[in-house]
């Protein structure tokens, strides 16, 4: 659901860890323009910075070089609070592991963020549109791995964000599973209008994507367009 309206622009991104001899180069120059509404999908084999890309758009931790700015709000140039801010209206994040407190139900886990959003969704329209209705008084461990990834879902989406950063939401899931999750995912950026970036090593997911872009040691190999892109049901691997 690509719009035409620039969201998240990014432009020379560098960030390496360690020193001396130890010094990895993890993101060598990154430049890409991600439109309002697009589901963007980033390739790359293990350890090519994937995930260090997600958490420098996603303001966990900072660059050394370069700029990013989303919904033309610059990033680099904001200071803790303000980052605080923008990560707890703007940003959902999704991870492999889902991250869900174990000692909260199904609905908590999803609730305990609605509140930083100043219009959250309404809760039980979400649940049900998970599918978690049935589940929401239930412990994350008493539910499937499919059901807790899409409770992380929920959390992500709760506070109605405009960006969503996936860092490899299938990685633990079967191919069934993964495929409900993707399709959940699909459904989300079109009724919730919100971007998706989404990395994997899965190189059959990016054909849902109307954006690719591969990164290898670091640098972005391939940032291509997908006219025609997959509904999530069509996606085979
Ligand atoms: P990917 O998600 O594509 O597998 P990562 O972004 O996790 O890649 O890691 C890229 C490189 O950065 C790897 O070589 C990894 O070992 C290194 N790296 C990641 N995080 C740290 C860290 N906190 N300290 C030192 N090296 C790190
Ligand atoms: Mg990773």
């Amino acid at each position: 659901m690509r719009g035409t309206e620039p969201y998240l622009v990014v432009d020379g991104l560098m960030k390496h860890y360690g020193d001396g001899e130890a010094r990895v180069q993890v993101l060598d120059g990154i430049t890409t323009k991600i439109m309002r509404g697009e589901v963007c999908v980033m390739l790359g084999p293990s350890g090519s910075g994937k995930s260090t890309f997600l958490n420098l758009i996603g303001g966990l931790e900072d660059a050394d070089g370069g700029h990013v700015s989303v919904g033309g709000c610059e990033l680099t140039a904001l200071g803790a609070r303000e980052l605080g801010e923008y990560r707890r209206r703007e940003l959902g994040f999704v991870f492999q592991f889902y991250n869900l407190v174990p000692d909260l139900t199904i609905r908590e886990n999803i609730e305990v963020t609605a509140h930083l959003s100043d219009s959250p969704l309404p809760l039980e329209d979400l649940l049900r549109s998970l599918g978690l209705w049935e589940h929401r008084d239930k412990f994350p461990r008493q539910v499937s791995g499919g059901q807790q990834q899409r409770c992380a879902i929920g959390r992500a989406l709760v506070k109605n964000p405009g960006l969503i950063l996936c860092d490899e939401p299938t990685g633990a899931l079967d191919y069934k599973t993964s495929k409900e999750v993707l399709e959940l995912m699909e459904r989300v950026n079109r009724e919730y209008g919100c971007t998706v970036v989404m990395v994997t090593h899965n190189a059959a997911i990016a054909g849902m994507a109307d954006r690719v872009l591969r990164l290898r040691d670091g640098r972005l190999v391939e940032d291509q367009v997908n006219e025609a892109p997959l509904s999530a049901a069509e996606l085979d691997w």
